[in-house]
């Protein structure tokens, strides 16, 4: 094609052109913000408590699924924010828990 024919239809059919698209954001599910427990023992139902500082890094947080299956995050990496990447599947076979969580007032830093 012409050059100029080119241009001229790019200019004509410019203002229908569609408009770009944003850029696509990630889509981010919503997360279940768990509450952290502070008192001793085990964390109830949908709680969650750190691990002992000295394998925090290890081990990470303790978590407890809504049926109350303790969890241990160990496997799972803990943005600053408390996000915990991916997410956590309870392993009792009869517990069907499965979901996207973030531990509230998280204070352990990115591990
Ligand atoms: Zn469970």
């Amino acid at each position: 094609m012409l050059r100029w024919l080119r241009t001229l239809l790019s200019r004509i059919f410019h203002d229908q052109s569609p408009a770009p698209r944003p850029a696509q954001r990630s889509w981010t599910r919503p997360r279940l913000d768990v509450p952290r427990y502070a008192g001793a023992g085990e964390a109830p139902p949908m709680h969650w408590k750190p691990c002992h500082p000295a394998t925090v890094r290890r081990f990470k947080a303790q978590f407890a699924c809504p049926n109350g299956h303790g969890i241990i995050l160990k496997g799972h990496s803990i943005d600053a924010d408390g996000t915990v990447h991916p997410s956590v599947v309870c392993p009792v076979p009869a517990c069907d828990f499965h979901d996207f969580v973030r531990l509230s007032r998280w204070d352990a830093g990115s591990i």
